[in-house]
């Protein structure tokens, strides 16, 4: 496979021109010195299609020397912006939106957003489009909230994207790093699209969770549940549940499901998409380790826990408390297997131990490696 030519530049692709079986085994060398001695870990699924695999795709906007509208990712350590157009991760159809984004800004006379002076509106621009909806929403996010003409803007978009289905304007008017900012003002449409995951509906809003590569999350899902082999008698939590996607799944086996996540617009979500779904699950916003220690303080008992920590990891008091609420069975999704080793060293002093690791590849060409761990009490 012909490598990329801004790999260099570009940063995001550690595997780049390393034959895929390669880089899978590569990511099980990963797991097993990080994972191996808390049990057996099974090879890791891969994709048959490795490319084009991110439903998900942002760039960032900037003017090259000679004044001609650019967008991209940022060169690895810094804040320039390094031309992509054409990538093999990106979704195809979500890079021909962006060509045509960036062709039309300079008759729409849309200054870019200078980070230094912090002169100029459009900033960067987000696509997420569902896999099996094909759903398609745009996110144009900007410095304000006054975009000069923007109905001609988003009627010349659709002209030539007659697919997309919303269009959405996302204010961040900071000097940060963040992408996102907190005000959304819809253009076009609903404001939000939906996706089908293993047999649910889910409403995705702009800045909710979700997972970037449908066709592995699926597996990774499925993987999950059948880890959890629920009952429909079982009470059933789901931690860091983002817009509930595990926890649904869960319900549809379960009738007694409760999530807890921090970001409030995804509690949103999963709460209406529990409705749409006609599934019964309760979610909470807030710490997923305060609600935990909450419920083990109040004597409370679960079956199984689910939890799908951010990169980082869970927390020494969420494990202590998760344990004391006595569960049968506790499946941890992890996307970074250093902190996932060091939080089943934390359950094993608690008496839980691995009994099935699996991981999976959602990343292709890039060095992270997701994993499925199954624990039960040691015998
Ligand atoms: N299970 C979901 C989301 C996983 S991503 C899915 O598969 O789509 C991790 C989630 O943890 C994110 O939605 C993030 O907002 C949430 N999160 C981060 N820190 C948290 C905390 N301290 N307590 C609860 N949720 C948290």
């Amino acid at each position: 496979m012909e490598k990329c030519k801004i790999t260099n530049k570009c940063g995001s692709c550690q595997y780049q021109g390393i034959d895929y079986q390669e880089q899978l085994d590569l990511k099980y060398e990963i797991c097993q010195k990080l994972l191996g001695d808390h049990g057996r870990v099974q090879p890791v699924h891969g994709m048959k299609d490795p490319l084009h695999y991110r439903n998900k795709v942002h760039h960032a906007f900037a003017t090259d020397r000679k004044g001609r509208v650019i967008s991209g990712c940022y060169e690895a350590n810094s804040h320039r912006v390094v031309m992509v157009d054409e990538c093999m991760l990106e979704d195809l159809k979500a890079q021909e939106i962006i060509r045509t984004i960036r062709k039309l800004l300079p008759s729409f006379k849309i200054r870019i957003y200078n980070e230094d002076t912090g002169y100029g509106l459009l900033r960067h621009v987000l696509i997420r489009r569902g896999f099996a909806t094909g759903e398609i929403m745009v996110v144009l996010v900007c410095a304000s909230p006054v975009f000069p003409s923007k109905n001609n803007f988003v009627k010349a978009l659709r002209k030539e994207h007659p697919e997309i289905n919303t269009i959405v304007l996302n204010v961040n008017d900071k000097r940060t790093s963040m992408v996102l900012g907190t005000r959304n003002i819809t253009l076009y449409g609903r404001g939000f699209i939906t996706d089908l995951l293993c047999g649910c509906r889910f409403r995705i809003s702009p800045d909710s969770f979700y997972q970037v590569n449908p066709v592995q999350t699926e597996y990774l899902y499925n993987t999950a549940i059948s880890f959890a082999n629920l009952k429909p008698e079982d009470v059933v939590i789901d931690a860091y549940c983002g817009i509930g996607t595990i926890g649904l799944v869960a319900a549809k086996k379960s009738g007694k499901v409760t999530g807890i996540e921090l970001n409030p617009e995804a509690v949103k979500d999963a709460r209406l998409n529990a409705k749409a779904n006609s599934l019964k699950a309760r979610f909470y916003q807030g710490d997923a380790t305060e609600f935990m220690v909450k419920m083990a303080e109040d004597g409370q008992k679960a079956d199984v826990i689910f939890m799908d920590p951010p990169r980082a990891g869970s927390t020494k008091h969420f494990v202590d408390a998760a344990t004391k609420l006595q569960p049968k069975r506790i499946v941890y999704v992890s996307c970074n297997p250093e902190t996932l080793a060091r939080d089943l060293g934390w359950f094993n002093k608690m008496g839980y131990e691995a009994k099935k690791i699996q991981p999976v590849d959602m990343f292709p060409f890039t060095g992270h490696v997701e994993t499925v761990v199954l624990m039960s009490k040691a015998k």
